[in-house]
């Protein structure tokens, strides 16, 4: 581990005091040129007791802007201090999480895993543009059935036709026959460039899609790609509950990833993680940012620097054994929930390294989903109803749903 480790809540606050201490000082310095300040002392508690043992919060009430990326080089010199938490938090999940080599990665705290993803096809869309002299519509984004909406969304967005793989409907695997069918129909339409993006655990089943089976079938259909991965749900939960180094950066055939620190990390929304290897944000370069000091390689512009802070405290705080006994507990109470459902013959998906259990709709009653908030896969036509076992989800919250099942199984 090269930077992560865990820290005392001194050790955290005094390097949060720190970085903010080198930031730009509104009340200290007079700046007349940026059209930002700290947070409106009329609304906002800004009494020094009260924030001097809230890093966070006073991230906020301070209120850096972390426009840009800042693992590129030159960035804002105002909010200097607080982009090398930053910098670090990118470097922690690219390299002591994800496996990358030294200083190898570029990446930044984006709105969520939707600008992520969408980040990474605007580059590949890019780069295929430029390097390869491919038009628009010679450019697709393939991903499976079980994906995220944020795929269409940026096909939609980026006037990129999204070609969606089928799954089976147990295993929720990518079905490779059709998807080399998939390749041959997209090829006779002139498409020659594929933007892949693959899944480490689905939104509804946790699922994990093989890169294995894009790459094969690609390298088959002689086509041009590249690969971006779907951690958004599962980025901090899969690299610590197995031992696949599949979806890491030791694998040549992935380029960038997304996580979401605001879904499993319980990080306040807006922490998406975004991360690249080195040399390729420059396809998401706009030159015309001449203002933005370093200028802008990603899609959101202006954006807190509190959110970086708030993810590099939470994993800090853990360190690399808390937050895999973190996950270990999480997947622990997860089998014992499957346990139960198969003891009841509920049918249900699991993949063995996720948190995540989705049970055929059939085989639950309408007034459960509403008790204990089921989550459908439709909510017109709901085939599968799933369960998120997160930290408020214990085994103590669990059993209450399991016996309603079985009194209702009973009386059937
Ligand atoms: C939640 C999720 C997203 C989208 O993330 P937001 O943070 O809601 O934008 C993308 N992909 C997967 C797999 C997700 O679970």
């Amino acid at each position: 581990m090269r930077y992560w480790r865990k820290l005392t809540g001194d050790e955290i606050r005094e390097r949060v005091f720190g970085a903010l201490n080198r930031n730009i000082n509104y009340k200290e310095r007079t700046t007349l040129g940026i059209p930002a300040s700290h947070l409106d002392e009329n609304v906002f508690n800004q009494d020094a007791t009260y924030l001097k043992d809230a890093p966070f919060l006073s991230a906020m009430v301070r209120n850096p802007n972390h426009i840009g990326c800042h693992t590129l080089g030159d960035s804002e010199q105002f909010f200097a201090g607080t982009q090398q938490v930053e910098r670090e938090l990118i470097a922690l999940v690219a390299e002591d999480i994800l496996k990358g080599k030294p200083d190898a990665h570029d990446g930044y705290v984006a709105s969520g895993g939707t600008e992520a993803n969408m980040q990474a096809i605007w580059i590949y869309r890019n780069f295929f543009i430029r390097e390869s002299g491919a038009k628009n519509n010679e450019i697709a984004i393939l991903c499976s059935a079980d994906s995220h909406y944020s795929m269409p969304k940026a096909g939609n967005i980026m006037n990129l036709p999204v070609i969606s793989v089928p799954v089976d409907d147990t295993a929720r695997e990518i079905q490779a026959e059709i998807l080399d069918q998939k390749l041959e129909d997209a090829k006779a339409s002139g498409i020659r460039c594929f933007i892949v993006v693959s899944n480490m655990m689905t939104t509804m089943f946790g699922s994990v899609d093989r890169v294995e089976t894009y790459v094969a079938a690609l390298k088959k259909a002689g086509v041009e790609y590249k690969i971006h991965i779907d951690g958004a749900y599962g980025g901090f939960v899969y690299p610590f509950s197995t031992t696949d180094e599949d979806l890491t950066f030791l694998n040549p055939e992935i380029t960038s990833f997304t996580l979401d620190a605001h879904k499993m990390v319980q990080a306040p929304f807006g922490t998406g993680i975004f991360l690249i290897r080195k040399g390729w944000m420059k396809y998401a370069a706009t030159e015309e940012a001449q203002y933005v000091q370093g200028m802008d390689t990603t899609i959101i512009g202006s954006r807190s620097g509190a959110n970086a802070i708030a993810v590099w405290m939470i994993l800090q705080t853990y360190g690399p054994h808390g937050w895999f006994e973190k996950v270990h507990i999480l997947n622990y109470r997860t089998e014992w929930l499957c346990n139960q459902l198969e003891e009841l013959h509920v049918p249900f998906y699991r993949n063995p390294s996720s948190n995540l259990v989705a049970m055929r709709a059939a085989s639950i009653p309408t007034a459960l989903v509403e008790k204990y908030g089921l989550v459908p896969d439709s909510h017109s036509k709901p085939k599968w109803y799933k369960i998120v076992v997160m930290e408020h989800v214990t085994v103590d919250h669990l059993m209450p749903f399991v016996e309603d099942l079985q009194a209702h199984l009973a009386g059937k």
